[in-house]
C-alpha cells in the first residue's frame, strides 16, 4: 500500500488500521485517509429523527461561536455578505442566516429535508458542489461547511474549485472534528483493546456517507496554504450537549438500547476530563490570499 500518497502533503500513506474500510495515516503531517465510498442509494443506519433531537441545541450553540466571528470579521458589511453552505443538511445553518439577517444559499444532495426548507423559505439547491450551477456574481464572501468537508473524496480538486467561486477576499470557513480531539483518541485506544465499533463509528462507516478523512490543526493549515488561503482565525467548539447525550448515540440503530445507555453514563462521569481535553470539533476560517 505504499503507492499512496498523502492529499495534503504527498508523503507516503501507512496503513493504520481496518475497518469496514482501510484507514491510513501520513508519517509526516498524521492526515488519517480513508478508503470508504460514498453510498448513492442513501440507505444507512443513521435514524434522522432521533439525531435531529440530538444534535440540534449543539450545533445551534456552534452557529452562535460562528456568527459572533463573522460579525467580527466583515465589521461593517455584516449585513451585506453573500454565503455559501455546502451539505446544508436539514438546513439549521441556514435557519441561522436568516434569523441574523445574513443571506445565504445551501446546496444540499438529499432530498429528504426539502418539505423542512420549503416550509421555513430557506434557498437550497438539490445536487452536488460544484455540479450545482450557484454561481454568485463576483464570487461569495463566505462558504461554510457545518461537518462536511471531511466527508469529500477530493479534497484538492474541492478547494480549487471553491477559490473559483469565492470573492476576492472572500471567507473560507470549515467546522469539522478532530483527530486529536478525546473521542478520537478514546476510540482509537478502545481500538487497541479489540473494540472498534466507536472508531467505526466516528468514521460513520456504516452510514452512506462515511468520513474520507480526519484533520489536525497541522494538516488543515497545510491544506489550504497550498491552495493560496491563510488562516485568520481557529476556534473550539462543543462537541457534546450533555442533557441530549441519549438520543445521540441511540441515532445510530445498531447500539442497542442497553449499551447507550452505559455509554452515556460513562461519558456523563468522564464529563470534566472530556471538557478540560483537546477540542474535538473545531471551526477554521482561511481569507483566499490576493
Ligand atoms: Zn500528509
Amino acid at each position: 500500500m505504499s503507492n499512496l500518497s498523502c492529499p495534503v502533503c504527498g508523503s507516503p500513506l501507512k496503513l493504520k488500521y481496518r475497518l469496514k474500510f482501510n484507514v491510513y495515516k501520513c508519517s509526516n503531517c498524521g492526515l488519517f485517509n480513508s478508503d470508504a465510498k460514498f453510498e448513492y442509494s442513501f440507505q444507512s443506519s443513521l435514524e434522522s429523527d432521533s439525531r435531529d433531537i440530538g444534535l440540534k441545541n449543539l450545533r445551534l450553540k456552534n452557529f452562535a461561536t460562528i456568527i459572533k466571528e463573522l460579525r467580527k470579521l466583515f465589521g461593517k458589511n455584516f449585513n451585506n455578505i453573500k454565503g455559501l453552505e455546502i451539505g446544508s443538511g436539514n438546513g439549521w445553518w441556514l435557519q441561522t442566516c436568516k434569523e441574523n439577517n445574513i443571506s445565504c444559499i445551501g446546496i444540499e444532495p438529499e432530498i429528504i429535508y426539502k418539505s423542512y426548507h420549503e416550509e421555513n423559505n430557506l434557498n437550497v439547491l438539490y445536487g452536488f458542489y460544484p455540479d450545482v450551477n450557484a454561481i454568485q456574481d463576483g464570487g461569495y464572501d463566505f462558504i461554510i461547511f457545518n461537518d462536511v468537508f471531511e466527508h469529500i473524496p477530493d479534497i484538492n480538486d474541492l478547494v480549487e474549485n471553491l477559490k473559483k467561486d469565492l470573492s476576492n477576499d472572500g471567507l473560507l470557513i470549515i467546522n469539522l472534528p478532530m483527530s486529536t480531539g478525546f473521542f478520537y483518541n478514546m476510540a482509537t485506544l478502545m481500538h487497541k483493546f479489540g473494540i472498534s465499533s466507536y472508531l467505526t463509528r466516528l468514521w460513520q462507516f456504516n452510514f452512506h456517507s462515511p468520513h474520507m478523512n480526519y484533520f489536525n490543526d497541522k494538516n488543515m493549515k497545510m491544506l489550504l496554504n497550498k491552495h493560496g488561503l491563510s488562516e485568520i482565525s481557529a476556534l473550539d467548539l462543543d462537541s457534546l450537549d450533555f442533557p441530549s447525550l441519549k438520543e445521540r448515540i441511540m441515532a445510530d440503530k445498531e447500539m442497542n438500547k442497553l449499551k447507550a445507555r452505559f455509554l452515556t453514563s460513562a461519558l456523563t462521569l468522564m464529563k470534566p476530563v472530556i471538557l478540560s481535553s483537546k477540542p474535538d470539533i473545531k471551526v477554521f476560517f482561511f481569507r483566499k490570499k490576493l
